[in-house]
């Protein structure tokens, strides 16, 4: 038997593959836990160049090769799957940019106070991700690594937000000592305008109210001045960053804790995240875990969250269980409530996740360990809260 454990840095490997391809091979690979034949190669040629890549895109450490195709079954714990992942034990970081990815996993905590009978309820905080306060700063730092590896330098940065996404962006310009120039809508908030500014970036608020109204504007700025739009609804980094490291490092947490998770409640924004959940954790522990989307109810704006027939991306591709509506308010009270029964300051969208919970619960649809997915943290949404409590009066 020629099957050789080569390190994954060794080989080369860079098939153009469609979206729809990757995730076919992906989910194969993670339904199988492993690779029933290696990547064949001729001498240093990679044969098997799709499998190749898509084996470095999950994040593997080795790449099993032979010389001819043989029948072998390679567990993806052999192959070094769970290694990027794994905690730097004294967070001792070396920059900036590896205080983010070196300090993952971002907490898993129990929610004492919502978990009932035989429900026990988790919250992931990507608050405590160090740019943006929030998810975003996997999807901003995966996008600009991506196009470094794959396209050379960037110079300056053109992007359209409506806050994390931008923040993180201008943060990791800034420890680049790139310029960043972010769109925000007329609708963002003060506090974004004012964090942008304070990590130098230029800031440029549009007349028109949405973020995705203004791409197309961005793009043509960019192309006209030379610039980098990473574009995060359009970038499949902001997905394939969510399954290579959120995704994963999730399952690790719940490996290491033996907690057999049987639902995820996501909020949809570009629907990187909740796309990428769904893909692995249903091709990973086949088809018993549960997956909820949480989108604004019609007519009502969350903010980082969309409604799917807005056209977002990747969420068409996966199979989500069913998508759950909520109101603006119904978010806000929620966050409250989480603040007041667990004494976290969560976000809106967070909220917004806690309401689809509760709904779930009211009608029987959940049991077993239910995971939640917490994007940010409250602080960026003073306004929102102090309106709240002014209209409450409590
Ligand atoms: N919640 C917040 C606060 C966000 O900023 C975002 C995205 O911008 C989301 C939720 C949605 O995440 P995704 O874009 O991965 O769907």
């Amino acid at each position: 038997m020629n099957l050789r454990l080569v390190s994954a840095d060794s080989v080369e490997c860079r098939a153009e593959l469609s979206l729809r391809r990757f995730i076919d091979i992906a989910r194969r690979v993670l339904e199988l836990g492993g690779i029933d034949e290696p990547v064949v190669v001729e001498g240093r040629r990679v044969v098997d160049v799709e499998l190749c890549t898509v084996l470095k895109k999950l994040g593997v450490r080795l790449v099993p090769v032979a010389e001819r195709k043989i029948r072998i079954f390679v567990p993806l714990e052999a192959l070094g799957f769970y290694s990027d992942v794994e905690p730097k034990r004294f967070r001792v970081f070396s920059d900036t940019i590896e205080l983010l990815y070196g300090n993952w996993p971002t907490p898993l905590v129990a929610l004492k106070s919502f978990s009932l009978g035989s429900v026990r309820v988790w919250a992931k905080l990507e608050s405590f991700n160090p740019f943006s306060n929030s998810i975003k700063d996997r999807v901003a730092w995966y996008m600009f690594k991506r196009w470094i590896e794959e396209r050379g330098p960037i110079e300056k940065l053109y992007e359209a937000s409506s806050g994390n996404t931008g923040i993180a962006l201008a943060a990791i310009a800034a420890a680049h000592g790139i310029k960043a120039r972010i769109y925000i809508p007329s609708t963002a908030p003060k506090a974004t305008e004012v964090l942008l500014r304070v990590l130098g970036a230029e800031v440029v608020r549009s007349s028109k109210s949405l973020t995705v109204e203004m791409i197309e504007d961005v793009k043509r700025d960019a192309v006209r001045d030379g610039a980098v739009n990473l574009d995060q609804f359009g970038n499949d980094a902001n997905f394939e960053v969510h399954l290579r490291y959120t995704a994963k490092e999730l399952d690790l947490q719940l490996r290491e804790a033996g907690i057999v998770p049987r639902a995820i409640i996501v909020g949809t924004g570009t629907s990187g995240h909740i796309s990428a959940l769904a893909l692995y954790f249903k091709s990973r522990y086949r088809g018993s875990v549960k997956v909820f989307g949480v989108q604004p109810a019609a007519g009502h704006s969350i903010p980082g969250l969309r409604r799917i027939e807005t056209g977002v991306k990747w969420i068409h591709l996966v199979d989500i269980d069913d998508f759950l509506d909520v109101t603006l308010e119904e978010a806000i009270e929620n966050a409250v409530e989480v603040a007041r029964r667990e004494g976290l300051i969560i976000g809106i969208s967070s909220g917004a996740v806690v309401a689809g919970l509760r709904k779930l619960l009211e009608c029987g649809a959940l049991e077993g360990d239910v995971i939640l997915v917490f994007p940010d943290s409250g602080f960026k949404y003073i306004e929102l809260f102090e309106k709240y409590l002014k209209e409450k009066e409590v």
